[in-house]
């Protein structure tokens, strides 16, 4: 985007909101962008187009590498296509983070979504913090908003943080998993089954049918221990990705959790929550970049750093320095 020229935020407020999906693409990419320039327009963007946001049904879905995430969303944005919805699929990949490549945006995935006029699929933001990642997704889910799409999933790896950043913008989280495996097997970590409104065990076809199964019965129990919230039981289907089954069910159930928070307020509790804690890794976020730009502070850091090891500062003391050269900076 460096030789971009100037954007008239206004005209691309318009396109957006239009349904375009060029200008949609194109107003993510102003949002992702870092540079300072355009950080300002894509706060003014946001801004402008807020007043059209939170019409979608938002849910997040996790599961390790393998699972069939990407099979399974397919196949489930397609029934919800069908069923005369706007879907827009957007993804948070830590791994894009360090690598600078996408694991979720790499592979050629949900082809036949993606060539439905109705459907709008964005890998996720590389480069960064997970922080700056999660934050860039909330944006680009607020500008599809804006686009008119009404079903939001937001996609991520089931292996560590991401998921705590993905269930904190979303109504509804879905934990995929295959069959057989356990939690460790599968890398899945408790903290994010106890995350799960729902639980798929997906690949309940063929040989896998009993094993899925199985699982079920296993994660059922484990649900069974949690406490309901917001007078939603956590519940756990099966559904197979490749033969179709159960994916009705599955947005039957993310239908009925969502009418369910709408009616008891919960959802709009949970969203005002989300906003103010939004608003505090918005601050976190932009005093890390300004942290990490400056010079003053860049040039102190590999001392600091030395010190702090050797034992000669005390790690409080040197978090004072570099702070303080911010401030004065
Ligand atoms: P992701 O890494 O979680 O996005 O998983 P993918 O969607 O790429 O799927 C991983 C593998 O599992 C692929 O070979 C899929 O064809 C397969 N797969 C996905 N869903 C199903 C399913 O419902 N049944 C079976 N048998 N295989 C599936």
């Amino acid at each position: 985007m460096a030789d971009a020229p100037a954007i008239d935020v206004d005209a691309l407020a318009g396109a957006v909101r239009s349904g375009d999906r060029r200008a949609l693409a194109r107003a993510i990419t102003l949002v992702e962008s870092t540079r300072e320039d355009h950080r300002a327009q894509a706060a003014e963007l946001v801004e402008a187009l807020l007043p059209f946001t939170g019409g979608a049904v938002r849910a997040g879905i996790s599961g390790a590498p393998g699972a069939g995430k990407s099979t399974f969303i397919e196949a489930l944005g397609v029934h919800v296509g069908d069923a005369g919805h706007r879907v827009a699929v957007l993804a948070v990949d830590p791994s894009s983070t360090r690598t600078g490549g996408s694991i979720l945006g790499d592979k050629t995935r949900m082809e036949m979504l993606s060539r439905r006029p109705d459907a709008f699929i964005r890998p996720s933001p590389t480069g960064g913090t997970l922080g700056g990642v999660a934050r860039r997704t909330r944006e680009a889910m607020l500008l599809c908003e804006a686009a008119g799409f009404d079903v939001v999933f937001v996609e991520t790896v089931g292996v560590g943080q991401s998921e705590v950043a993905v269930a904190a913008m979303v109504d509804i989280f879905v934990l995929l998993l295959a069959p057989g495996a356990g939690d460790e097997l599968q890398g899945v970590k408790r903290g994010i089954v106890e995350l799960a409104d729902l639980v798929v065990v997906n690949k309940a076809d063929g040989d896998f049918e009993a094993a899925a199964r199985h699982t079920a019965a296993d994660y059922a129990n484990a649900l069974h221990l949690m406490r309901a919230q917001g007078g939603w039981t956590p519940r756990v289907l099966l559904a197979s990705a490749l033969t179709g089954l159960g994916v009705d069910g599955v947005w039957d159930a993310i239908e009925e959790h969502q009418q369910l928070v709408l009616a008891s307020g919960e959802r709009d509790r949970r969203r005002a929550g989300q906003a103010r804690d939004w608003m505090w890794s918005e601050v976190t976020e932009t005093l890390l970049e300004r942290l990490r730009r400056d010079r003053g502070v860049a040039a102190l850091i590999a001392p600091l750093e030395r010190d702090v090891e050797a034992g000669k500062i005390s790690p409080a003391a040197a978090a004072q320095r570099l702070l303080s050269t911010l401030a004065e900076g």
